[in-house]
């Protein structure tokens, strides 16, 4: 294949994954979103294959590595539980960095098979783009591991602090920025071993401190991380669709960790730096004197029978209950009895941005049934019923009353507006920023104790009884 169609095809490729993220960006489109984003990789894939710098001997290579990474990819996401996605996207973007991080390394060791130059005499500008794809995949790499560690409660969720932290990190920062420059006015082996070396302890200190609530902004930045790390490397191997590619994941990345912030009021930079504003001071709010209510399903089927309007808030309680299909059959069953039923969407519910609306979807759920925080947090004042499952942390006054509470700030839904809020969940346990949930105590609220999906079921049963 010809250099130009080759080209032409990236260009095709390119479109695609622009169409996979338009398409995407709502439940209704995402389907065919996913097709582009599948057909736009296929396209990128065959026409990598048949370039003219592969060489024919080394394709039977190719093919088995793409057939080994594929088969496990496949094992993995048919096995993955959706509870766990979030982990599996952090180990994933670790790959990437290390992927980023060995073709940095074998540009640098064999650069003749890059068309960058001979040792020792390899075009400043490929060396800074070196530099940087091993620094930013190396950085990603680490960082990427630490995440996935705490996601997975591996290493504690909890920020990881001691004093001169963030000087650490900056002279690390610094340490690294001095070696690029060495490493590009010398070519010097030392120097990329040290930037490789620093960037790996860096992506460790640099997420250690950041606590569990801040983890969904930390994912989606070291999304963009690999995809600026991919568009370095694509620089190297002066491969037009891998810079595209790259700049698409990087910048869709960044705006996705910037949304989150905003979603929970928090400062971007705040966050990547980790720690700054994180710990955690002691909560002002004591519930230890205080009696929760605590009903049944018969009660909750009864007040939500006679409301007239109904509000759910899904938080992560009702993806590890797996209560979509049972909650949807009850409110199915409300509606036919006259009841008003809404969603509300907090944008951090769950474990993942959109973990809630992708399990509505797959409850055939409409979406026009499905609001977003900023869309129904007024309605709460005007509803009987807010019916809380399985979600705590987007409830909790907290945010708005306890400037001690370390999820000050974030936007929460104001469900304890609402008439009656009835609460699924376990116990009176903390949910995942670990803090307290004085909303458990209100006088309209009832907790119902239980697992979410059986609780559904009975409160099924209590209405159609
Ligand atoms: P929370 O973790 O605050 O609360 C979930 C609640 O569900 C828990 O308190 C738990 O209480 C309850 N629960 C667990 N299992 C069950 C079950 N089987 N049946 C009924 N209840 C159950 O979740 P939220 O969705 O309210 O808030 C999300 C939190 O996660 C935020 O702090 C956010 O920052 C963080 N986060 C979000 C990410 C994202 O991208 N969306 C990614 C990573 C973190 P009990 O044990 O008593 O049952």
């Amino acid at each position: 294949m010809d250099i130009t169609t080759s080209n032409f095809l990236y260009l095709l490729a390119s479109i695609c994954f622009i169409m996979a993220l338009r398409g995407l960006s709502s439940p209704d489109t995402a389907r065919s979103g996913l097709a582009f984003g599948v057909s736009g990789m296929a396209l990128a894939i065959i026409t990598t294959i048949l370039a003219p710098s592969v060489m024919a001997g080394s394709l039977f290579g190719i093919v088995i590595c793409i057939a080994i990474g594929g088969g496990i990819g496949y094992i993995i996401a048919k096995k993955i539980d959706m509870r766990d996605l979030p982990e599996l996207v952090a180990a994933f973007h670790s790959l990437v960095g290390l992927a980023a991080t060995f073709i940095g390394m074998a540009a640098f060791y064999n650069p003749e098979a890059y068309n960058i130059g001979i040792p020792g005499e390899i075009h400043m500008g490929s060396l800074v783009e070196m530099a940087l794809g091993v620094a930013i995949g190396a950085l990603t790499f680490t960082g990427s591991i630490i995440a996935f560690g705490k996601l997975k409660g591996i290493v504690s969720g909890k920020p990881i602090v001691f004093s001169g932290q963030h000087m650490l990190n900056a002279a690390i920062g610094l340490a690294m920025f001095v070696m690029i420059i060495i490493f590009a006015a010398t070519e010097s082996n030392f120097a990329f071993l040290m930037i490789i070396l620093l960037a790996l302890i860096l992506g460790v200190t640099m997420i250690i401190p950041i606590g569990g609530a801040d983890m969904p902004v930390i994912v989606s930045m070291l999304n963009s991380y690999s995809g600026w790390a991919a568009a370095g490397i694509g620089f190297t191997l002066q491969n037009n669709l891998l810079i595209v590619v790259g700049a698409l994941v990087g910048s869709s990345g960044a705006i996705l960790s910037y949304i989150m912030c905003k979603a929970m009021n928090r400062s971007f930079i705040s966050v990547i730096l980790g720690g700054f504003g994180g710990e955690q001071a002691a909560s002002s709010v004591d519930n230890s004197d205080k009696n929760a209510k605590i009903g049944s399903a018969e009660d909750a089927g009864f007040i939500m029978k006679n409301a007239s309007s109904v509000i759910i808030v899904p938080g992560y309680g009702m993806a590890v209950a797996q209560a979509q299909h049972a909650l949807k059959e009850m409110v199915d069953l409300l509606k036919s009895e006259g009841v008003s039923v809404k969603y509300a969407i907090h944008p951090v519910a769950g474990r993942m941005p959109g973990h809630m609306n992708v399990l509505l979807a797959e409850a055939n759920v409409p979406y026009d049934d499905v609001l977003e925080l900023e869309e129904i947090n007024r309605d709460f004042k005007q509803t009987d019923v807010a019916f809380v499952i399985g979600a705590n942390d987007i409830t909790n006054p907290a945010a708005k009353n306890d400037p001690a509470s370390p999820i000050y700030g974030m936007p929460i839904l104001d469900v304890e507006n609402a008439g009656t809020v009835l609460f699924i969940k376990r116990s009176l346990g903390s949910g995942y920023a670990g803090i307290e949930n004085g909303l458990f105590y209100a006088d309209n609220t009832m907790m119902l104790l239980g697992d979410a999906k059986k609780m559904c079921e009975g409160i099924i049963k209590s209405i159609e009884n």
